[in-house]
């Protein structure tokens, strides 16, 4: 394809009349072309003007052909071909198998959500039949079920290209739920979203959709993608990055005269319990271990949202071999190119930041990779008492490096996780033998993490229905959802109660005939779809 530079709006591209960027080469820090023109804020309308125009037909469309158009956008994105993972790598400096599984998992993740629009029980259909004879009041008939917000704004990711980009979770989730999407591309892998944004685009010419059911755009997040999230036409936000960017969006989107909410990733430590029990065995499970955990912390050079940033291991000569494992395997580490200047840069000023607190020492260190960008893998080591009383060994360092926590006892380990913020995850390393020393901390880390893992590594999110990829504050801006699996479609739901609605005027989803087969909740009780009519009929109450 030949890349045009310019925002994809409601169809039609769009040369950005602000100012102009480009996609850099990580691994030289050489631009690559085209330069991608930023729209102004007059532009930026036109997007979020034709997404609001889009909203009553798309919010209402049949379930299979919503489905089919989710499966075509996933069609579309494998159609691109190599051409897709090669300007990725260029753009962000990931390995091709990284981003083949990345575009499978971004394609699984839309027919996930096609399969999830078929199916129906998004739209929590309950009904509460009427109850005229009830003393000493009747009941009216009151049916609820879930309808799309509107019109989302989805802020792309720099770790994942694909799978947190242009037609990743969020825009999956958003668009299954029946929100049209105005997406803003980060500025580190422009041509990746413009490929992706055509995949899509063509999805809904193809469909017979309004146009402006999606669009692609360009421009600088403190300026654009600010104008974005306070557009009256935007009813909720998807975002996943920075701290600092996550929480000026929350603050935009609370000040708004209409507040809206804002589902924003942010950071994660991930800590990882390592019980004794998990080091009795020989000095080559030891080893084991170490290289598993090395390979969490470094695996995407360290730029996933799950990777292990602490690990508590005891004091004492099993915990003491554990380090010894530890910073031989990652000595052997060579650094990969990050995603941008600006992320190694971070990563340089977080390591020698950590490196320098008081307490801290380093256990050991790979080496530099022969790209620019690609730091040495660095894990430090440290005691309990200085993490509970210094909060620079809390602080997010995105990339390959990692702090090793020695304790002394269960009493260390809870005060630890007490003291820690809301995380993505918390895992535990540990035998039968551990089970009384672990039991104490599952409900402490329930109050601090979306996911608890028993011998297994953070890293590798399923995407799945019963998995929760969130978190209390700071991990996300909103404790009550999941930004992976398709639970994330509730994000961008609301309930509506219908009262005493005849038949004629009820959405297909609330009527008595049940047209789109969907399960419900039938005066409390659940019934399946296919027993619909025998239960209508046992009842009576239609
Ligand atoms: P970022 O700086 O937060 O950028 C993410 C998106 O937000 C970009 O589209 C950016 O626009 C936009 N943005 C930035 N500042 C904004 C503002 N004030 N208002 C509105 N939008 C704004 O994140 P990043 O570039 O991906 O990485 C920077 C740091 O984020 C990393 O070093 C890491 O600490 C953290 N991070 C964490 C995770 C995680 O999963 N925990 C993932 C990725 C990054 P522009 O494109 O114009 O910059």
């Amino acid at each position: 394809m030949t890349f045009t530079g310019q925002s994809l709006i409601a169809g039609q591209p769009v040369a950005g009349a602000g100012k102009t960027t480009n996609g850099f080469n990580p691994a030289t820090n050489e631009p690559l072309e085209p330069a991608y023109t930023l729209l102004t804020e007059d532009q930026l309308k036109t997007a979020t003007a034709a997404a609001k125009e889009a909203f009553p037909s798309f919010s209402s469309l049949d379930p299979e052909a919503h489905a089919s158009f989710l499966e075509a956008i996933a069609d579309n994105i494998e159609a691109i071909g190599d051409e897709l993972i090669t300007r990725a790598g260029q753009e962000t400096g990931l390995p091709a198998a990284r981003l083949q599984g990345e575009r499978a998992r971004t394609t699984g993740q839309l027919r996930l959500f096609a399969g999830v629009v078929r199916q129906g029980d998004f739209r929590g259909v309950r009904i509460d039949p009427a109850l005229p004879d009830r003393s000493p009041l009747p009941r009216a008939d009151i049916r609820q079920r879930q309808i799309p917000l509107g019109p989302v704004a989805v802020f792309g990711a720099s770790n994942f290209p694909l799978a947190f980009s242009t037609a990743g979770g969020d825009t999956a989730s958003a668009l299954a739920a029946g929100c049209p999407v105005v997406f803003k591309a980060h500025n580190a892998h422009p041509g990746t979203s413009e490929l992706v944004g055509h995949a899509v685009t063509k999805a809904v010419r193809d469909a017979g959709l309004h146009p402006g059911v999606f669009s692609l755009i360009y421009g600088p997040g403190a300026s654009i993608g600010q104008a974005l999230v306070a557009d009256p036409a935007i009813k909720a936000v998807g975002f996943t990055g920075s701290q600092a960017a996550g929480i000026a969006l929350m603050k935009t989107a609370a000040a708004r005269p209409e507040p809206i909410p804002v589902y924003a990733e942010m950071s994660s430590l991930n800590p990882v319990f390592v019980f004794q029990g998990a080091l009795e065995g020989s000095a080559e499970d030891i080893d084991a271990l170490a290289q598993q955990y090395v390979a969490s912390v470094t695996g995407s050079s360290g730029q996933l949202c799950t990777s292990p940033s602490l690990l508590f291991a005891p004091a004492g000569e099993a915990g003491d071999k554990l380090a010894t494992a530890v910073g031989r395997a990652i000595a052997a580490c060579p650094g990969q190119t990050m995603l941008t200047e600006g992320i190694a840069s971070s990563w340089n000023a977080g390591t020698e930041a950590l490196g320098s607190a008081d307490g801290v020492a380093l256990i050991g260190q790979g080496t530099p990779g022969p790209t620019r960008n690609a730091p040495a893998p660095t894990i430090f080591g440290t005691g309990v008492d200085q993490f509970v009383s210094n909060h620079v060994l809390h602080e997010e360092i995105f990339g390959a490096a990692s702090l090793v926590i020695r304790y002394n006892s269960t009493a260390d380990l809870l005060q630890a996780a007490a003291r820690i913020e809301g995380q993505l995850t918390a895992s535990l390393q540990l035998t039968e033998a551990d089970y009384p020393a672990a039991a104490p901390l599952i409900p402490v880390l329930e109050q601090k993490v979306g996911r608890i893992l028993v011998n297994g590594w953070p890293t590798g999110v399923e995407v799945g229905h019963a998995m929760v990829h969130g978190g209390p504050f700071p991990a996300t801006s909103d404790s009550r959802t999941t930004s992976v699996g398709t639970l994330a479609i509730k994000r961008f739901l609301r309930p509506v109660a219908y009262q005493n609605l005849p038949q004629e005027l009820l959405p297909e989803a609330l009527q008595d005939a049940n047209p789109w087969h969907l399960n419900r909740r039938i005066d409390g009780e659940v019934v399946p779809a296919a027993e619909k009519a025998e239960a209508v009929g046992a009842t009576k109450h239609y």
